[in-house]
């Protein structure tokens, strides 16, 4: 790991791993042994390994899975999350798209937004809405260092001011809100890989077919490229972000205007949230 200047044998990479995953929920202040977790998994390295290593330090967490209808890639992806529930012992909540809105591949020929877009937005709006029903007080997610640094490039080289305030490895409660978490956001998806991999675990390798072309991956590769030539750049990036950038744009952030959805409740800006117009569109009887 040139970027900590550190070599370590398997044994004592896992032991690093653990150990510093403790100290970013530490450091962050995102939850303790009293919170209930829940956590988002997507059957891919990133979130099991996450529910895997709470787990065994010892914290509250179950796991939620979004089943999006995204063809064979979904119907994978949730045999690896069943099948790593049975052997760890997990409790795990299962969300059918189909059943709730409708698919994604649906949602996305009815919408303007691109894939990527719908699919979050959905996502989020489920992660918020499961834990606030089923009494989590805390939703925490695989994002990693790859994923946080290349967004936050992505919304530099657009000069989107708004993203810089609302970025964090923890956005505390607010007004109908949970916390949310991201207790991984200083490992490199190598890290992560390795450390699923070690484990033992066995997640769904394929990308979704939507994220192929996705922007995303070409600044994770151009990220790589500046790390390659000069190691740590990446997490120094995102750190003195956090640091430096993060507490001055989130000042502007603050003043938020959010309501409760005139249809199901869930916080939002406008009268009625975006999910519930997006099921309004699919053709599904808008209930609370
Ligand atoms: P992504 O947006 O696909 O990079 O995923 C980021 C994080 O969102 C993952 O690490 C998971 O914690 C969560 N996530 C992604 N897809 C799902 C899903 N289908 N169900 C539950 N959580 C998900
Ligand atoms: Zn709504």
């Amino acid at each position: 790991m040139p970027h900590h200047r550190l070599s370590l044998c398997k044994g004592h990479f896992v032991e690093w791993f653990e150990k510093h995953t403790e100290k970013t929920i530490k450091e962050f202040k995102m939850f303790t042994k009293n919170d209930k977790i829940l956590v988002a998994i997507s059957g891919g390295k990133d979130s099991l390994a996450l529910w895997y290593v709470l787990r065994k330090l010892g914290y509250k967490a179950d796991g939620l899975y979004i089943h999006l209808g995204i063809g064979e890639y979904s119907e994978r992806s949730k045999e690896k999350v069943y099948k790593f529930a049975e052997r760890i012992g997990g409790n795990v909540i299962i969300v059918d798209l189909k059943e709730e809105v409708a698919t994604i591949p649906e949602l996305v020929k009815i919408s303007s937004r691109e894939a990527c877009s719908v699919c979050g937005l959905v996502k989020r709006y489920n992660f918020n809405k499961v834990a606030k029903e089923k009494g989590y007080n805390v939703v925490a997610t695989g994002h990693n260092l790859d994923d946080e640094a290349s967004a936050l490039l992505a919304n530099i080289l657009n000069w989107n001011e708004k993203y810089l305030g609302r970025k964090y490895p923890v956005l505390e409660e607010e007004e109908g809100f949970v916390r949310k978490v991201k207790p991984f956001c200083k490992f490199t998806e190598k890290e992560t890989a390795l450390y699923a991999l070690l484990n033992g675990i066995d997640f769904i390798e394929e990308e979704c077919p939507f994220s192929e072309d996705a922007t995303s991956v070409f600044y994770k590769e151009i990220l790589n490229k500046i790390e390659e030539r000069s190691p740590g750049t990446k997490l120094r990036f995102y750190l003195d972000y956090l640091r430096k950038v993060y507490p001055k744009f989130k000042k502007e952030e603050d003043k938020k205007n959010l309501e409760p959805c005139k249809v199901c409740g869930q916080p939002t800006m406008g009268e009625v949230c975006p999910v519930c117009r997006l099921k309004e569109k699919a053709g599904v009887p808008l209930t609370g």
